[in-house]
């Protein structure tokens, strides 16, 4: 398909300062540390690993809600990491956001048809006397009752908030939408029918997603392609069967041998790799391959030399020195 978003050698770090009047630099939090990808137009690419590995943060950086420290966004060939503040403002409408936390992101003060038609308002995109109608359209959409418009937030469940959110998102016409952690928030009895309303959308608006997750369980169903993050890198990025039924990466093994397979052959004939330790800091990030201090499979070249993130066939792109190409 078409290549809607093409993020290029994507860096977004933090510096650290010392100092109250006389400010000087000592160090960076290297939250995403050169990161590539495209996202088709009509896809779900899933974007997982643990907390604190970059993820949120690099999606935050597309919709430059970050100005980021190096690298290019492209969205439809036009590159958002150029663009002035206002240029951005009438871009941000195709590019929206729904966050993690449906309690947090919501204002109480303002009722959920004000919260909804704010983006219209923003945009200018439905005159004055047609919001209460849109609003009322949007929240049939994602499967609330319109008469909902007067009511606050807090009056709802989680679920139903993040439905609120879907429809704040929704009310600019997005045509890409960046899911931070939706369901994580959210009962696990809820999270699949935020995951299908998610589904139902793309097919209705032709949305394309980069959905967000901390657990590879959670964006199996809707993803069609998946990308692994660690310590501000993408470690391994492949179409979701090839992912979860072959994967390369060691951490991707580890990742993965926490979930269950329902399937008892592949179950039975999959490597178990059991992590120990905790992600190192993102402030000085170990040499070579980042994921040298946790891998069974370390070598000494993956202490010294960063693995390149090498196509291995079929567009499954991992970054590990124990497959071909990979620069050691
Ligand atoms: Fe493990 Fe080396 Fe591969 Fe890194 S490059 S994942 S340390 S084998
Ligand atoms: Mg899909």
């Amino acid at each position: 398909g078409e290549i809607l978003l093409d993020v290029r050698d994507l860096y977004m770090h933090f510096p650290l300062t010392r100092g109250i009047i006389f400010q000087r630099k000592v160090g960076a939090v290297q939250a995403v540390d050169g990161v590539t990808f495209q996202v088709r137009k009509g896809e779900t690419l899933g974007l997982v690993g643990e907390s604190g590995c970059g993820k949120s943060t690099t999606g935050r950086a597309i919709l430059q809600l970050y100005k980021p420290t190096a690298g290019q966004v492209l969205f439809k060939g036009q590159d958002l990491t150029k663009l002035d503040a206002g240029q951005m403002r009438k871009m941000r409408r195709y590019l929206q956001m729904i966050f993690q936390d449906p309690y947090a992101s919501l204002n109480p003060r303002m009722t959920v048809g004000s919260i909804i038609s704010e983006p219209m308002q923003i945009h200018n995109l439905v005159p004055k006397n047609q919001r209460n109608e849109r609003v009322q359209e949007l929240l049939e959409t994602v499967g609330l009752n319109p008469y909902f418009a007067n009511r606050y937030p807090h009056e709802f469940s989680g679920g139903q908030r993040q439905r609120i959110g879907v429809a704040r998102a929704l009310a600019a016409n997005p045509e890409f939408i960046v899911a931070d952690e939706p369901v994580s928030a959210l009962d696990v009895s809820i999270q699949a029918q935020i995951i299908n309303l998610l589904e139902d959308l793309q097919e209705q608006f032709q949305l394309t997603y980069l959905f967000i997750a901390h657990d590879l369980s959670v964006v199996r169903h809707i993803s069609d392609r998946v990308a692994v993050m660690y310590l501000g890198k993408i470690v391994e990025l492949a179409d979701r069967n090839a992912l979860y039924e072959d994967p390369l990466h060691p951490y991707t093994k580890a990742l993965l041998s926490a979930v269950p397979i329902p399937d008892p052959v592949v179950e039975k004939k999959r490597e178990r790799i059991i992590l120990t330790g905790d992600v190192p800091s993102p402030i000085n990030p170990p040499s070579g391959c980042h994921f040298h201090t946790r891998c069974p499979y370390a070598m000494d070249v993956c202490r010294t030399i960063e693995p390149r993130f090498v196509d291995q066939g079929g567009g499954h792109f991992v970054a590990c020195h124990l497959y071909p190409n990979s620069g050691a």
